[in-house]
């Protein structure tokens, strides 16, 4: 019997800046599978039509990116991660449904495991800095993971705040004055603004405060190693990056669309390292 390839794609407005084709297609090699992922610019628009016909356009799932990840949690049945979270980054099919979840959130937690086994045994709070779409993914996998309290600061505190109202008293918002105070009993900083990315504004924090023990972690992944991590690892602490999030949150979508669970190489990482600094 021949099997048709199984396909899934990326699908976003505009859509030629993603690297996702880069890590499905390493792991669709690596495991020999006849399947194929493309990228699809939708925009706006026509973005319901496209994802209700996915089967029909020849997908059994997809990713979904700017500025499409709001739409798609409507117009699937999300599981807790992704309505926690508030948007959806992965669809798949699941017999007539369509269903979608948010990777974001094990992205961040397995490159941590992956960084720094034992994480969130750390005695002190985590801190985490922005309030944003990631900023939501990243403070829903710490309460899943146990971590009692954290302090998200933010520019705008109403977004903070916000913040606070949706995932309960585990977080507590601060403004972004109160920062050096909160060091001293940190054990995981997270950056999850835009700040040190390539083009935007630095991030400039004196860690001098944050005991030995604590971690930093930063989703920014261009450039690679960002001021954040450079003082971090000056100072000796542990560190995780944001390559590391980018490819375990591809993990699980793999997994839904081909039925093999992929492992994160330092192959890849090498691959999509070359990609991001060409
Ligand atoms: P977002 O929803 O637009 O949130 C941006 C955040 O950055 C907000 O908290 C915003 O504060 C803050 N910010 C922006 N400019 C600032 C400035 N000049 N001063 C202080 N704060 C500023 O974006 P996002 O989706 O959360 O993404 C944030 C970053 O994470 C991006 O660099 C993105 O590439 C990265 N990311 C990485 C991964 C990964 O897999 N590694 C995954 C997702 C996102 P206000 O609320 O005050 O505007």
């Amino acid at each position: 019997m021949l099997l048709s390839t199984r396909a899934a794609c990326v699908i976003g407005w505009p859509i030629r800046h993603s690297r996702s084709p880069l890590i499905h297609g390493y792991w669709i090699r690596q495991h020999g599978l006849d399947a194929d992922y493309r990228r699809e610019a939708v925009e706006p628009a026509a973005f319901a039509d496209f994802v209700r016909n996915l089967s029909a356009h020849g997908y059994t799932g997809a990713n979904v990116t700017i500025p499409h990840k709001e739409m798609a949690l409507e117009l699937s049945e999300p599981d807790d991660r992704a309505r926690a979270v508030g948007a959806a980054n992965t669809l798949w099919l699941d017999g007539g449904r369509l269903r979608s979840t948010n990777t974001d959130v094990e992205g961040f937690t397995a490159n941590l495991d992956d960084a720094v086994p034992g994480w969130a045994q750390r005695s002190g709070d985590a801190l985490v800095l922005g309030a944003g779409g990631s900023a939501r993914a990243v403070v829903y996998g710490l309460i899943e993971r146990g971590v009692a309290r954290i302090n998200v600061v933010n520019r705008t505190i109403d977004r903070a705040n916000e913040l606070a109202r949706r995932f309960g008293p585990a977080v507590q918002p601060a403004d972004w004055s109160a920062l050096p105070g909160l060091l001293s009993n940190t054990s995981l900083l997270v950056n999850t603004t835009s700040l040190g990315m390539t083009g935007q504004p630095p991030l400039e924090i004196d860690l001098g405060p944050l005991p030995a023990h604590a971690i930093v972690t930063d989703l920014v992944y261009a450039p690679l190693k960002t001021s954040l991590l450079g003082a971090a690892e000056a100072r000796g602490l542990a560190t995780a990056d944001g390559l590391g999030m980018l490819l375990h949150q591809a993990v699980r979508g793999f997994e839904l669309w081909f039925g093999v669970r992929p492992q994160v190489t330092s192959e890849l990482r090498k691959l999509v390292e070359t990609d991001l600094t060409k």
